[in-house]
């Protein structure tokens, strides 16, 4: 089985927070042992629900495991091509330090440069940059329509304030920074969300990335997140609402009522025949006068009634 949480949660890399914590309840409530005694495959799936969860249910840990695949698919090239063929695992400290701080800029801006004396590794024509971080911002379907501005808070390295970067790759030692020329820290800004932001949409904040000890430094990329609310997910760009029919319905057919993205109420007809899973695309009820997906799903019951329950004999009886 895979141990990727995302998948085992049922959910995408661009899913919302809210989206996972959802998708993570309903899951643990499927699986729990309470419901499932003795079941050795649905307490393993059990465990591994829990798990996947504590890796990527809050913004904090999601974003520390995040992070960390990046940097594990950076330095293990995919698996493959490696030029450091031991993995992560194996890789030297000093080698993801100087691949993380090593990235050089486009040759248009070495040559703007070439000729300044400012230090030795411009006259070999390399500007050194810092790496570009990526997150991911999770807005409501609101707020990404209408555009607004949000704080956002993520930790970057930044030039030692105390040496100003001059110890790294140098002799001097600087115990604000291990010699690094770049300390740790917390950075908040301000994003701007443009109006009618798309699911997926890239917002590139220039500099904004880890800071290099004397070159220039990386990007910051953040990944918007429509969260769509309860019952409701992103599909390669399509917006899909989950609608629980009753099983006679889907049997044979009939009107329902459901609530859009928008707040409004639309009538849909159910044909005869209808199959859970089957789904219907509804136009100009989606976000930003986009189409809206609905897929069916089956209403469980959650007690029957003593009728109903003579009646489910009935049906039993009759073979179905
Ligand atoms: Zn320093």
């Amino acid at each position: 089985m895979t141990d990727d949480p995302y998948s085992i949660l049922g959910v995408s890399k661009n899913s919302t927070d809210a989206e996972i914590k959802r998708s993570y309840r309903k899951l643990a409530r499927q699986y729990h042992p309470d419901r499932n005694p003795g079941d050795a495959a649905a307490e393993e799936r059990f465990k591994a629900i829990q798990a996947s969860y504590e890796k990527i249910g809050t913004a904090e840990s999601r974003n520390e495991y995040d992070q960390n695949k990046r940097m594990e698919e950076m330095f293990s090239g995919g698996g493959r091509s490696s030029p450091f063929g031991r993995g992560f695992g194996g890789v030297d400290i000093g080698d993801i330090f100087s691949q993380f701080m090593g990235g050089r800029s486009s040759s248009r801006r070495n040559e703007a440069n070439f000729g300044s004396k400012r230090n030795r590794r411009e006259v070999n024509s390399k500007i050194y940059r810092g790496a570009d971080i990526e997150s991911g911002l999770d807005i409501s379907l609101e707020q990404a329509m209408n555009g607004t501005e949000l704080e956002f808070k993520h930790r970057r390295l930044k030039r030692c304030s105390k040496c100003k970067g001059s110890s790294f790759g140098s002799s001097t030692t600087c115990n604000s920074c291990n010699g690094s020329g770049v300390v740790t820290k917390g950075s908040t800004i301000t994003v701007k969300v443009p109006p009618k932001a798309e699911h997926g949409q890239q917002l590139r904040l220039k500099g904004m990335g880890h800071e290099h000890p004397e070159g220039e430094a990386g990007d910051l990329t953040i990944t918007l997140r429509l969260d769509a609310k309860d019952g409701r997910r992103w599909e390669d760009g399509a917006l899909i609402q989950e609608v629980k029919i009753p099983f006679s319905k889907l049997i044979l057919g009939g009107k329902i009522r459901i609530s859009t993205p928008s707040g409004k109420l639309v009538q849909l007809e159910i044909p005869k025949g209808t199959k859970i899973g089957d789904r219907r695309r509804i136009q100009g009820q989606g976000y930003n006068g986009g189409s809206l997906d609905v897929e069916f799903m089956l209403e469980e019951p959650e007690e029957l009634t003593k009728q109903q329950e003579l009646v489910i004999k009935k049906l039993r009886d009759s073979g179905l």
